[in-house]
């Protein structure tokens, strides 16, 4: 089974056209989205259409929840919830509608999926450190978990010697005995110093992790979003992948 994994794509919709026309050439069984398909950018409706239309299925993240009113915007900071709001007045009901039915969590074929964290996934918090890392793989039994919400592509690795590694290569080869978390990465609003999307192929014959790149165009996304007059340190991190 070869799945495609994406994440926070953020209202981004040229980012998400140049990544769906990238997958549709990679041959996937099954295309995964791990939440956040609004909040930042200028085309929420037309995101979560095409979410709906191309992924088997959907997670909820935190600024999907927010768009919904279902997390108070003061948890972000002032920017993002400017986002907020004027994504919850650009949401139209039918995407309301799918958002609401968005589960947090799906565990399949020994993989767990989740936006935020496996311990706590209402919570929002974040996988950054080693330590972050051990806290959550005692709260899931899969061997591999993938997550999002950081925005920066990561391989947390745990060892039969109960130690962890971190690595950000662009593929690995999961080892039979260890456990992985795993981010892939943002689509819409990457944060690791490159502004090209980011999302993952996994292969569960091979376990193989691959993380893809795909440039798209950031400028077409920055002149939305200052017609709409969305924030202009959102507009700019785009150009930088910050
Ligand atoms: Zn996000």
């Amino acid at each position: 089974m070869r799945y495609a994994i994406i994440s926070d794509i953020h209202g981004n919709l040229a980012a998400l056209e140049k990544v769906l026309e990238r997958i549709d050439r990679e041959k996937c069984d099954k295309t995964v989205c791990l939440g956040d398909i609004v909040g930042y950018g200028p085309f929420p409706n037309e995101c979560v259409a095409l979410v709906k239309k191309n992924c088997d299925f959907c997670l909820m993240g935190n600024h999907d929840h927010a768009a919904l009113d279902l997390t108070d915007a003061a948890y972000f900071n002032t920017f993002a919830k400017m986002a907020i709001m004027w994504t919850r007045k650009a949401l139209s009901k039918e995407s309301k509608e799918f958002l609401a039915g968005l589960p947090l969590q799906k565990s399949e074929n020994d993989i767990l999926f989740v936006h935020a964290t496996p311990c706590v996934p209402i919570e929002w918090e974040y996988v950054l450190s080693s330590f972050d890392a051990m806290q959550n793989f005692y709260c899931f039994n899969e061997p591999v978990c993938f997550v999002g919400h950081s925005h920066v592509p990561v391989v947390f690795s745990l060892g039969e010697n109960k130690e962890i590694s971190i690595s950000r290569k662009e593929s690995t080869e999961l080892l039979q005995d260890n456990r992985y978390i795993i981010n892939v990465g943002s689509v819409g609003q990457p944060r690791d110093g490159e502004p090209k999307s980011a999302f993952v192929l996994f292969d569960t014959d091979t376990q193989t992790h691959q993380l893809v790149r795909v440039e798209y165009d950031f400028q077409a996304t920055q002149r939305a979003m200052l017609k709409f007059d969305l924030p202009l340190f959102l507009v700019e991190r785009l150009a930088h992948g910050q």
